[in-house]
């Protein structure tokens, strides 16, 4: 098999330099030329084929049966590498690499420079794992770990790390906006009291730098509640909360408190809540809740409409509280990035109504604790209507009890 890979190449230089001489021969020395440089690549060419097939022809047998079963029950993909030959690949390895990659070379099979760097070093091969960015899909992120056997096959495994990469990144981002938020007021107070000094003998710019200090703190004030609002909620996300809450009860106290914090608005608010069943919840938690999405709804929609607010059994076991507004709407592109943290439609809008970017995503981890179900939907150019459906305690005797 050597002599006859061998002997096709000789053949296919031979022709290749006949080719070029008649080509000199007949266009002269530039087709020549040419010719020459195809001689050379067909050759380049011809030679990884001579290796390839003294290679295959020493290749290791495939794994056996068992060991292919074996591999077969690992969810992630695993690839058993004997002299650097692929002879078992499970599933996952096959559905990640491509099914050729069976007796292939394992550099080949697993096509990233970091992943044939380490396979190349086989004493390195027991090491620490190594990080795979765009193996498969672009944004995936793959740890690669490689262990040898007794026997000196070795086990290549990938693990699938993108999603805890997904979440490190939703971390250092969360803290990056959390200090940029609570840096711009903390500057501007830091600014006024600089300028207060100067001006100490002015009474009237000293109360008007006053105010403006205060209206700085405050809004720190309300970011740090929420971010620990959102600390609390996340610690408490499996521990299943268990008062009895009385919504339309609960809906009248949060309309008082809201009436008392803007009375201009509160008088459009409109209540329609139906006697229903007790939800099985943290009243604390859903009195938050009810002031964000109706706080919002009072916020963004248009002053002097109705605020809609209301509630009905739905099905059996939940009930279904909706808020409606009347406002310009919000584009479909932002609907599913409203309860991100720090998403804001109009950042300039939001923070000159006092709102923290944050209370979206509050109401949605209190959903997610009470098992209930968010949606959003809205029509720009008319408003907005906020559905929260929340499960409902079951009644003594009843069959999902
Ligand atoms: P904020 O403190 O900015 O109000 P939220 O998390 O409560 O933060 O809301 C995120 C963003 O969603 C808001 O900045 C606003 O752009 C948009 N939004 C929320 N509720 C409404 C609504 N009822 N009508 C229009 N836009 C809304």
């Amino acid at each position: 098999m050597l002599g006859l890979s061998r002997s096709r190449a000789i053949v296919a230089l031979v022709a290749i330099l006949a080719t070029a001489l008649a080509a000199w021969l007949a266009a002269g020395i530039e087709a020549g030329g040419i010719a020459l440089v195809g001689a050379a690549v067909a050759a380049l060419v011809a030679a990884p084929s001579v290796e390839h097939e003294a290679s295959a022809a020493l290749a290791p047998a495939p794994a056996d049966d068992g060991v292919a079963d074996a591999i077969e029950a690992i969810f992630e993909p695993v690839l058993l590498v004997a002299e650097n030959r692929v002879i078992a690949a499970n599933q996952a390895a096959r559905t990640l690499l491509g099914e050729h990659i069976l007796g292939e070379d394992v550099r080949v099979a697993i096509r990233h420079p970091a992943a044939a760097e380490r396979l190349l070093n086989a004493e390195e091969a027991s090491g620490a794992p190594i990080q795979l960015v765009g193996l498969g899909a672009r944004d995936q992120h793959w740890e690669m770990r490689v262990r040898t056997l007794p026997g000196g096959h070795r086990i290549v495994h990938l693990g699938d790390r993108t999603g805890s990469h997904a979440a490190d990144r939703i971390r250092v981002d969360f803290v990056a906006n959390a200090s940029h938020e609570l840096r711009t007021p903390l500057a501007s107070i830091l600014g006024f009291i600089e300028t207060l000094e100067d001006a100490a003998d002015d009474p009237e710019t000293r109360t008007r730098f006053l105010r403006v200090m205060d209206n700085e703190a405050r809004r720190m004030q309300r970011l740090i509640d929420d971010l620990m609002s959102l600390s609390r909620i996340e610690a408490e996300k499996y521990r299943a909360p268990d008062d009895s809450v009385d919504l339309p009860e609960l809906i009248d106290e949060v309309h008082g408190e809201l009436a008392a914090l803007s009375p201009d608005r509160a008088g459009d608010i409109v209540i329609d809540a139906d006697p229903v069943a007790p939800v099985r919840g943290d009243r604390v938690q859903l009195s938050q809740l009810l002031h964000n999405i109706v706080g919002n709804a009072m916020k963004y929609g248009r002053a002097g409409t109705p605020v809609a607010v209301s509630l009905r059994s739905a099905g059996e076991s939940m009930v279904r509280l909706s808020v409606t507004d009347e406002s310009e709407g919000i584009a479909p592109e932002h609907l599913p990035r409203l309860t991100e943290r720090f998403y804001r439609v109009d950042s300039s809008r939001s923070r000159a109504a006092g709102g923290t970017g944050l209370g979206l995503a509050i109401v949605k981890h209190i959903v997610e604790r009470h098992r209930g179900r968010l949606d959003i939907a809205s029509t720009v150019g008319k408003g907005t209507t906020l559905t929260i459906l929340l499960p409902t305690i079951p009644l003594p005797g009843s069959l999902s009890s």
